[in-house]
């Protein structure tokens, strides 16, 4: 037993056992305790919840054992006790207790909540109407994909033509390129590649909701991260599951592993983003050095090698492209049919969300299985697209390909004049370092990760580590302001079919004076527990029968819109290395800081009106949003942290992700994005990682 560990606490169960069937109680459906909550309450207090248990719900026990004073459990109704709790709830107890009584209650049912919709298979699940099953088959080709394979950092060659740092979106793609043109080439990260059983399936532990932990690495070993207020007033984060972490899947996909998949094209007027606004006090606003007719023949590409569905004539406000999706949409849903009816009413044009997932079998992979678990998993069908399933096994075909795993770059290596020579690498975790040289380092480790390795990476001629000449690296820190509001319909809107994600619009995005605004989209299919956790309207019951019935009664009928705030960016938003935190193997951990600029408020504002509005005109008849927070917010879509600019003084790399003052570095994720659009990231970066890439290696 770990003895710095609160010891398991002493807890009469049958009491447990009579107060979650209070909280939960049997119907029609099973109570808490029939569904098999209590004895998996009981595992959570020896384990997740063990210090939950005996410094909150042991005491709470003991007290509301007095509170029944000598009476018998049993002789105890139901009635009675539910009005005990109802008292507990509010605050009130006869006698003293050690804890707050309300907060006793709050977290009993919290975990018990958790349980009975969060677990596998929860009787909570066939009562809302979830099912995790695939809803078609995926009709993958016998045959099927040509797999990836990985080797480990001993089995190295010495040099390379390249090495990639970081297999994920931009990472991944920057490999395969630069293998199809010919380069020898390294790609190195530090996760594994993870089979579909290895990413799981656990409601609990996912990147959706990360209540105990993730589904894949980063996992505690990581090491912490600090976070810092503007006044310096710092938290250490230290699970990589605290939101203040700001976690990416560390496993090779990257990202793409687990994500969505919407594939959004940036709109031409968001390279222009200076010009067309001004440059708001205290922001780092400023155009991109390239325009969206530069990239457009990348995004069309990547659509096509990695592959994405969806309708390209649908949108009002997109830029020019080249050529259709390769692949049609997923089929229509209940949500998306109400919806559309009434952006029609409102004049509103509207499309389906381009999906980096198979509407068809295609590259050797099914289509999507539209079942209810796809965004923060993995996918049952390989209907969801990344680099790690689409260019880099055709790249591994080339013998141009290394893919190593477990291989984390903790230095960037330099010669005695200061030019990039190679990189240190790790076999994770913390096994030996080996040092590879190469022609030319792309770092492609996510847009914390990678001003991470650069400031680490220190030498005579660079002692504010590599690109920080200008002390650029790790500023304009970004990801999205999300903008939430649900409605409430008389009949159920949501259908059950996964990813559910499947109406867009993009009418609100550069349509007000001086405001950015962003899509506004429906979201994606809910897990029962994010529904209770986030979905029922304000004031809803979720005690007792009454929260059971809400949940019930709600959940299907509960439409989620959603907007992502394109974000104003602010250099004093930024990623450094802790000065005194460091991990397991000695190196400085990222440091966050910053607060999100007044300004980006208004573009928050607009989609909540707009999102009410919509949900007005589609029939809901309880209508509410979420408050946001000006909060840092980096998190699943950071970016911004190299920016991409023609002057070394106020950007990191050129407008080809070269780092100004070297030949041989370049940068190809996130990081280098100007701003982040007011849409998902990943098509953009990967489409930059494209164009970057080919430069090289032309
Ligand atoms: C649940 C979820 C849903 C999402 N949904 C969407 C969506 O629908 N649409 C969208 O556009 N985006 C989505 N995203 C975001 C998207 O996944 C990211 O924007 C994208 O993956 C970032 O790409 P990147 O190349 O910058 O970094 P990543 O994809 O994170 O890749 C970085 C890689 O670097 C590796 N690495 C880090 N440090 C080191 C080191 N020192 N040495 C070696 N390797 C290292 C990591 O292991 C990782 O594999 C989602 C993300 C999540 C988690």
């Amino acid at each position: 037993m770990d003895e710095s560990q609160p010891s398991a606490v002493e807890v009469d169960w049958s009491l447990v056992t009579r107060v979650a069937d209070r909280l939960i109680p049997a119907d029609a459906y099973p109570s808490a305790s029939q569904a098999g909550v209590v004895g998996r309450l009981a595992s959570g207090s020896a384990d997740e919840n063990r210090e939950l248990w005996a410094a909150l719900l042991g005491p709470g026990f003991a007290a509301l054992r007095r509170e029944l004073g000598g009476c018998d459990l049993d002789a105890t109704t139901d009635d009675e006790l539910d009005r005990l709790l109802d008292r507990v709830a509010a605050g009130e107890a006869t006698h003293p207790w050690p804890v707050s009584p309300a907060s006793f209650h709050a977290e009993l049912m919290r975990v018990t909540a958790e349980q009975f919709y969060g677990s596998h298979g929860a009787a909570g699940w066939h009562m809302v109407g979830f099912s995790p099953a695939l809803r078609r088959p995926g009709g993958a080709p016998p045959g099927g994909a040509a797999p990836l394979t990985t080797c480990r950092v001993h089995e190295l060659r010495a040099s390379y033509d390249a090495i990639v740092i970081g297999v994920g979106a931009g990472g991944g793609v920057a490999a395969a390129e630069l293998a199809a043109r010919g380069l020898t080439v390294l790609a190195a990260d530090r996760g594994e590649l993870l089979s579909y059983p290895q990413v799981g399936k656990d409601h609990l532990r996912n990147f959706r909701l990360a209540q105990y932990g993730h589904n894949a690495p980063p996992d505690v070993a990581a090491g912490p991260r600090v976070w810092a207020d503007r006044e310096g007033n710092e938290q250490v984060a230290a699970s990589p599951w605290d939101p203040r972490w700001s976690a990416l899947p560390q496993t090779i996909g990257g990202g793409t592993r687990v994500y969505q998949g919407m594939a959004w094209r940036l709109l031409p007027a968001d390279f222009e983003l200076a010009t067309r606004y001004g440059v708001p006090d205290g922001s780092s606003l400023a155009d991109w050095p390239i325009s969206y007719d530069d990239l457009e023949p990348y995004y069309s590409e990547i659509e096509w090698s990695v592959g994405v569905s969806g309708d390209g004539t649908a949108h009002r406000n997109q830029g020019g492209r080249s050529r259709a999706y390769p692949m049609p949409p997923l089929p229509d849903n209940t949500e998306a049919a109400v919806l559309r009816r009434a952006a029609g009413h409102l004049g509103w044009s509207t499309g389906p969300i381009p999906l980096l997932i198979n509407s068809e079998p295609r590259d050797g992979r099914g289509r999507c299985g539209q079942c209810g678990e796809c965004v923060g998993f993995a996918c049952p069908t390989q209907a969801k697209n990344g680099p790690y399933n689409s260019v880099l096994p055709r790249a591994l075909q080339t013998g141009n390909l290394t893919i190593a795993a477990r291989a984390r770059a903790v230095r960037i290596l330099t010669d005695a004049r200061g030019r990039v020579s190679g990189v240190a690498l790790m076999d994770t975790p913390g096994g030996p370092v080996t040092e590879v040289s190469a022609g030319h380092v792309v770092v492609a480790c996510s847009a914390i990760e990678t001003p991470r390795l650069l400031l680490h990476s220190t030498c005579d001629h660079h002692p504010d580590g590599l690109g920080n000449a200008a002390g650029q690296v790790g500023r304009h820190l970004q990801g999205h302001l999300s903008a939430v509001t649900f409605g409430i319909f008389d009949t159920p809107v949501i259908d059950g079919t996964g990813p559910n994600a499947r109406i867009a619009t993009c009418d609100h995005i550069h349509s007000r004076p001086g405001v950015l605004g962003g899509f506004l989209g429906n979201e994606v299919l809910k897990l029962p527990i994010i529904h209770w956790n986030r979905a029922l309207p304000p004031g809803a019951p979720r005690a007792g029968l009454a929260g059971k019935i809400a949940m019930r009664e709600l959940y299907r009928r509960t439409s989620h819109v959603f907007g992502l705030a394109q974000e104003i960016p602010e250099a004093a938003n930024r990623v450094t290395l802790s000065p005194d935190v460091r991990d397991a193997q000695g190196v400085p951990v990222a440091r966050l800081t910053g607060r999100l600029h007044p300004e980006n408020a208004r573009s928050a504002d607009l989609l909540i009106e707009k999102g009410t509005e919509w949900l007005a005109a589609a029939g809901a008849r309880q209508i509410w949003s979420l408050t946001y927070s000006l909060d840092l917010s980096a998190g699943q879509h950071q970016a911004g942290t190299c920016r991409m600019g023609d002057d070394p003084a106020t950007s990191v790399t050129d407008r080809w992700g070269r780092v100004h003052g070297h030949d041989n570095l370049w940068i190809m994720d996130g990081s280098v994005h100007v701003s982040n659009g007011g849409f998902n990231p990943v098509l953009t970066i990967m489409a930059l990682a494209l164009r970057s890439a080919r430069h090289l290696a032309g």
